[in-house]
Formats: C-alpha cells, sequence, structure tokens
C-alpha cells in the first residue's frame, strides 16, 4: 500500500482524512508527521492557502523522500474583508488556541446583524510526490458565524460555524456528516478525481 506522510500533527485533520481515503477505498496509508521521521521546521510563510500547502507538502516529502500530503486551511468571513484566512490558526496570537480564536472572532463580530455573518471554510490539498510532481485542488463549505459556540466535537471553528442546509454547526456534525459537505471533504473529492496521479 502506498504511504503518504501527512505534513501536520493535527489530530482532526488526520482523522478527517484517513476517514475519507477509507469510506473512498483508496489504497493508501496516510502517516502522521511526527511518525515520519521528519524533523525539520516547516516555514509557513505563504500568503495565500495554495502557497502554504505547497510549502508544507514540498518541506516534507523532499526532507523524508516520500510522498506528503498537506492541507492549508482556514476560515474567510465576508465582514472581516476575509479575516483570519491563512492566519486563522493565530487569530488571536498564539497558533492553534482554538478558544482564544473563537472569542476574538466574536468579539469582532459584536453587533454585526444575522444576515451579515455570512463565512466559508476554504481548504487547500496539495499531494507532491516523490519524483517532484504535485496537484493542488481547493474546496470550500458556506455557512454563517453564530454569536455563540454550539457543540463540542471537533476542533477550531467548528463550534461557531453553521451550515443551513442541515441545520447545525459543524461541530454538532458526525465526522462521516461533516465530510460530505466540508471544505476540506470537498477538496478531497476533487483530489480522487486525480487518484491515479498521486497514487503513482
Ligand atoms: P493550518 O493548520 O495552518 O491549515 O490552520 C488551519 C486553521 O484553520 C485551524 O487551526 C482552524 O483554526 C481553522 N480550520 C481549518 N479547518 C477547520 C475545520 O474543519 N474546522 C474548524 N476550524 C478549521
Amino acid at each position: 500500500m502506498k504511504k503518504i506522510i501527512l505534513a501536520s500533527d493535527n489530530a482532526h485533520k488526520l482523522e478527517e482524512i484517513r476517514r475519507y481515503f477509507k469510506e473512498a477505498e483508496i489504497p493508501a496509508e496516510i502517516i502522521p508527521l511526527r511518525d515520519s521521521g521528519f524533523s525539520g521546521e516547516i516555514v509557513e510563510d505563504g500568503e495565500t492557502f495554495e502557497e502554504n500547502a505547497l510549502i508544507k507538502a514540498r518541506t516534507v516529502a523532499l526532507a523524508t523522500g516520500c510522498a506528503a500530503i498537506a492541507d492549508d486551511s482556514g476560515l474567510e468571513v465576508d465582514a472581516l474583508h476575509g479575516a483570519p484566512g491563512v492566519y486563522s490558526a493565530r487569530f488571536a496570537g498564539v497558533h492553534g488556541d482554538d478558544n482564544a480564536n473563537n472569542a476574538k472572532l466574536l468579539q469582532e463580530l459584536d453587533g454585526i446583524p444575522d444576515c451579515k455573518r455570512t463565512a466559508r471554510f476554504v481548504s487547500v490539498i496539495c499531494v507532491y510526490r516523490e519524483d517532484g510532481a504535485s496537484v493542488s485542488v481547493r474546496g470550500t463549505a458556506e455557512g454563517l458565524i453564530l454569536t455563540e459556540k454550539k457543540g463540542s466535537g471537533t476542533f477550531g471553528y467548528d463550534p461557531l460555524f453553521y451550515y443551513p442546509p442541515f441545520g447545525k454547526t459543524f461541530a454538532e456534525m458526525d465526522g462521516s456528516e461533516k465530510n460530505s459537505i466540508s471544505h476540506r471533504g470537498n477538496a478531497l473529492a476533487l483530489l480522487m478525481e486525480k487518484r491515479d496521479f498521486f497514487l503513482k
């Protein structure tokens, strides 16, 4: 079975990507970064999701000699002119502090009416092959930012991200449900159309 290293130690991303590969019966094993032998640093200094996804996958593939997959994702809020965008993980200052990031988001949207709380999650997934070829895909999911958190599953901004077609937040969905409509699920579906490329 082909091994592909995930250029991240985010347990939720790992779970979502592994679940997708399993349900789509893709003959590839996703290895978390911590188990890959990679010990370098990934300098995520791109200005777009595309640039950062490529930086992450390329850095890990070149260092390990194995194919790598990276997801660069984030939340774009229309009333904040697309912020936090590529800075989603460190919106409140500390990388990966979900509680602080959600609190800052609520504060910045204080007083903004429901109809103007539109937002989207974006996920760009890049696979960088051992031979230096790469492919990137972009998935999005449209929703609304609530005024208080709902649900406790998953991570990041999920408890504030309300998905109108299902009448609940991403944090109230189970893994399969979220994958069926999420930005990452949509990106992975596009990636599956290129399975001959990335399984090579
Ligand atoms: P990255 O690891 O640099 O791509 O940062 C992604 C950040 O975007 C995360 O730390 C979250 O704050 C946010 N994010 C991305 N995808 C999701 C998701 O599926 N749910 C909730 N937050 C997400």
